[in-house]
């Protein structure tokens, strides 16, 4: 599953290799990557083809092409879509689901999706033009990386939750764009437990916590800053937090790196949560 850190390499190439070129022609290989979009695959095709791709755009982990006509193709990666750009003679991916031809002649843009939970379809927009999104996305709430993100009201609407500190930093109504592991790494650095309740933080305690998540999330985006460079754009490609430094997540029974205690895995929510029992004591009122 694709991190926030990892779209947003994917949407900077976009913006590079596809923003302004018009849709000559799409070509649609498999019918479950466009099982979202009205009229499946003929529906896509008309709504494409012509059309001039105006920017890429992202909210959390949502990424979008506006069309000149103001609608919106909207890319659901699932578990394992890739967007990729590629020169037309490249030979095709095993699992090569949608391609898109440029007026251009130039690189196409490739949907590849091995599991097909992900698909493309045409959206309406919601909102204005500046500032709208996609009707799906509309429910979403901006990411800590969004510049019109709103600290304040965050820091109010999380201490109205009467949840825990991490149910509240996955909850994409709230805050947008932080997975599992971006949430431990960022609570451990400001030393908060995962079931802390969040109606017990204070102003300057989440201030601290939007800091780590912001500098989490920028480190893995300056180290995968490298690979939009390259001639393709690759959604699970080298931009890995895999490769990042991580200081929990991941490292049961490994010395904590500023106390040295064991870090702990606790299951949390069907997945995990790591933390070290030290730095990131358990409170006493738990919201589990
Ligand atoms: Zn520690």
């Amino acid at each position: 599953m694709p991190e926030l850190p990892e779209v947003e390499v994917v949407r900077r190439g976009l913006e590079r290799w596809v923003a302004g070129r018009t849709v000559a022609d799409v070509e649609v290989l498999h019918p479950r990557a466009v099982r979202r979009q009205p009229g499946g695959a003929a529906g896509l095709v008309a709504g494409l083809e012509g059309r001039t791709l105006q920017a890429a755009r992202r909210r959390g982990k949502y990424l979008w092409l506006p069309t000149d006509d103001g609608e919106a193709l909207l890319a659901h990666l699932g578990m394992s879509g890739q967007l990729l750009v590629q020169p037309p003679d490249a030979p095709d991916e095993t699992h090569l689901r949608v391609r898109l031809r440029f007026t251009d002649g130039g690189r196409e843009l490739r949907f590849v999706d091995q599991r097909t939970f992900g698909g493309l379809s045409l959206e309406p927009m919601s909102g204005g033009t500046e500032d709208g999104v996609p009707l799906p996305v509309a429910h979403i709430a901006r990411d800590p990386l969004d510049a019109r993100f709103d600290d304040a009201a965050f820091a109010a609407a999380l201490r109205r939750r009467h949840t825990g500190v991490k149910r509240a930093l996955l909850d994409q109504s709230l805050v947008s764009g932080i997975g599992n592991i971006y949430a431990d790494e960022a609570l451990w650095q400001v030393g908060l437990h995962y079931a802390r309740p969040t109606e017990t933080l204070t102003r300057a305690q989440v201030a601290r916590m939007l800091a780590a998540v912001r500098s989490v999330m920028g480190a893995a985006l300056e180290r995968g800053g490298t690979s939009f460079d390259s001639l393709y754009v690759n959604v699970n490609g080298e931009s890995g937090y895999f490769e990042r430094s991580l200081e929990v997540y991941g490292r049961r029974d490994l010395p904590c790196s500023r106390c040295g205690t064991p870090i702990r895995r606790d299951p949390f929510m069907n997945r995990s949560s790591y933390s070290c029992p030290r730095c990131q004591p358990r409170p006493r009122r738990a919201h589990w």
